[in-house]
């Protein structure tokens, strides 16, 4: 039995909205409701049905029943793009390379019993785009933006200038530990100096609470903490997961999820033999298991909803 808190609805002002699933935890992902005139469009869907289902009913009710007539998918991982069958004909809009990386990983992970996922079918994204696109909400204009190679190669963030209202996806984990293992660490430091000269006041990250522009340099510190302790294990000839354990991860071991530094040393690896941006790594069940070794215990995917079974509206806080 879950013992984490219901999704919450945060009011953001003027029609958006950001929907966050505590505990930011592996698979519990953040979303966004943008209420329009006449229909919701979507930041991102859920992992599971259930949650999807939840998401759902509460672009519904701020929405006052519209339909959502598009659903922005800011990269191709499971957490944020396998829900988006549920919503029918809405288009789905995402960076070109989101539709072949989510092609090519399928319905894998949705196959595990573990995970327990529900009925998931695949909905690619139906409108690609390489650098920016521009939405509008009534006569304010929301940009779409992918600013360089980072959590994945295809990064989508959702900008509201007017507001300084910023949706990163998982380009920022608040409280948890950065993730690049389908990305890239070299360029991970000009999309942050990118998103900083944003000037963004409000940032609704991938996962995790709402938090600002102060999140970006801990974030850059990481990796280059990471690209340090690469370097020193790579010359020693030490495994990602060998290097992992001998590292002192010092202030980042605050954050939640911090087996993560074998799946982000194995991308570091990868960028010290000089290979390009997505070059192939371990296969993800073997980073998985290596995580899982790091911390002593299984990965764990707390994705049940703590109340399935009331069809409770979402609270708004
Ligand atoms: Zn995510
Ligand atoms: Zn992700």
């Amino acid at each position: 039995v879950s013992t984490l808190a219901d999704p919450t609805v945060v009011a953001l002002g003027g029609g958006v909205f950001a929907y966050l699933q505590p505990d930011g935890s592996w698979g519990l992902n953040n979303a966004g409701i943008i209420v329009d005139r006449a229909a919701v469009t979507l930041i991102d869907t859920a992992m599971t049905l259930a949650r999807t289902e939840r998401l759902r009913d509460a672009a519904l009710t701020v929405g006052a029943a519209r339909p959502v007539r598009t659903i922005i998918n800011t990269h191709h991982h499971p957490d944020h793009t396998y829900g988006n069958a549920l919503f029918g004909n809405a288009t789905i809009v995402a960076h070109a390379h989101c539709r072949v990386a989510a092609q090519r990983v399928g319905l894998g992970p949705a196959k595990n019993p573990a995970l327990n996922l529900g009925e998931i079918e695949l909905r690619l994204p139906d409108l690609t785009f390489k650098t920016a696109l521009q939405l509008y909400l009534g006569d304010e204009p929301i940009n779409l933006l992918h600013l360089g190679a980072a959590h994945t190669l295809e990064d989508t963030i959702v900008w509201f200038p007017e507001r300084k209202l910023l949706f990163t996806g998982d380009l920022v984990f608040s409280g948890g530990t950065p993730l690049v293992m389908d990305g890239s660490i070299r360029s991970y430091f000009s999309t942050l100096d990118a998103l900083r000269s944003l000037g963004a006041e409000t940032i609704v990250c991938g996962h995790g609470p709402i938090t600002d522009a102060a999140c970006f340099d801990p974030i850059e510190r990481y990796f280059r903490f990471v690209q340090e302790v690469a370097r020193d294990g790579f010359a020693a000839g030490k495994t990602p997961l060998e290097a992992a354990r001998a590292a002192d991860l010092g202030e980042f071991s605050a954050w939640s999820e911090s087996e993560r530094i074998v799946g982000n040393l194995h991308r570091a690896y990868s960028e010290l033999r000089g290979e390009p941006d997505g070059a192939p790594i371990a296969a993800v069940e073997q980073l998985f298991k290596e995580m899982g070794e790091y911390k002593g215990s299984p990965l764990q995917w707390n994705l049940s909803l703590p109340c399935l079974e009331a069809a409770h509206s979402p609270s708004l806080a």
